[in-house]
């Protein structure tokens, strides 16, 4: 794929899979637990009403709501990946290092939380330096892993993948294989696979999770479809998922999403619908799910899938 100035849309080859006998045996895998560390005024359910000038005026809740994610975590002896939002660590460094001092990786996720397929190929070059300049700073350690905000990676933004490869990047978290007003992939592989570019630079793809219904991908366990869908269909999908496929989860959240009584933003209703449905249930759903198995890293998740078995490869390449 080259990459160029005018976002020229590449063509993706390979994208079916063949069947690996081995992942249907089931063999125990550990499930993946990821957050996105970004405060409640940051999210795009409300991006058209507050403009990222306007951030600092809001009281912020991110480094409280963190704290409680990592009781939690230690509570059920959970580890995750958090995406910390280039922005919260160049503000909280010292959230940065509490999260790697509990045992778990930081990763990036964006600075300014500016939907990828929104920018031109330098902006979100820049965005992302700016982001992991502040998350490496303030850690001190490299980060490995991206997730775009509002897994806005997708078919029209699939340039950013081969920029994270070159940018030294080990995985990407992005690519979402649904249908969604906002997002998504469909015709992506649903579990962990990796992009090669003619460049000879590749980049794992870490597929936020989905469960095969009547030939259509729907999401589970993650974010506002674990917060609002109903808990059956979550402990339903993810056996299903294990039985049938000999696969584990790949779950995430938002500290926010734990937080009933962050302050209420005007917006619209589809949008307040979203963010604030059955907050107030969400720390035991999570709860309840990570007291179902065990749950590591992306980047330890994506270790012993290497480990287990070569990934699929998938090609990008360019248009013309
Ligand atoms: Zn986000």
């Amino acid at each position: 794929m080259t990459v160029s100035s005018e976002n020229s849309p590449p063509r993706v080859e390979s994208l079916a899979l063949p069947v690996d006998s081995a992942w249907r045996q089931g063999r125990g895998l550990p499930n993946a637990l990821s957050v996105d560390v970004e405060d409640y005024f940051h999210v795009e359910a409300f991006a058209d009403r507050i403009r990222p000038e306007t951030w600092p005026q809001f009281p912020t809740r991110v480094v409280q709501n963190t704290h409680r994610v990592l009781e939690l975590f230690a509570e059920v002896g959970a580890h995750a990946t958090f995406f910390v939002l280039g922005w919260v660590a160049e503000r909280e460094p010292g959230l940065v290092r509490q999260i790697l001092a509990a045992g778990h990786e930081v990763a990036c996720h964006s600075h300014m939380h500016r939907r990828v397929f929104t920018m031109t190929t330098r902006e979100f070059r820049e965005d992302m330096r700016r982001a992991r300049a502040a998350i490496e700073d303030a850690g001190g350690e490299k980060v490995l892993g991206y997730r775009a905000p509002t897994f806005s990676i997708r078919q029209e933004s699939l340039w950013a993948l081969e920029i994270l490869a070159e940018e030294g990047f080990l995985y990407d978290s992005s690519v979402f294989p649904v249908k969604h007003d906002l997002y998504g992939m469909p015709s992506a592989p649903r579990f962990p696979y990796k992009w090669r570019f003619r460049s000879g630079s590749s980049l794992y793809e870490i597929p936020p999770q989905t469960v095969r219904v009547f030939g259509r991908n729907l999401p589970v366990a993650g974010g506002g479809y674990l917060r609002i869908l109903p808990m059956w269909y979550t402990r339903w999908a993810l056996r299903r998922i294990r039985e049938r496929e000999g696969r584990s989860a790949v779950v995430y959240f938002h500290p926010w999403e734990l937080d009933p009584q962050q302050p209420r933003l005007s917006g619209k209703l589809k949008s307040r619908f979203r963010h604030y449905l059955n907050l107030g249930r969400m720390e035991q759903r999570v709860r309840e799910l990570l007291r179902g198995g065990e749950f590591v890293s992306l980047k330890t998740f994506l270790d012993t899938h290497l480990a287990a078995k070569p990934v699929p490869a998938t090609l990008v390449t360019a248009a013309n």
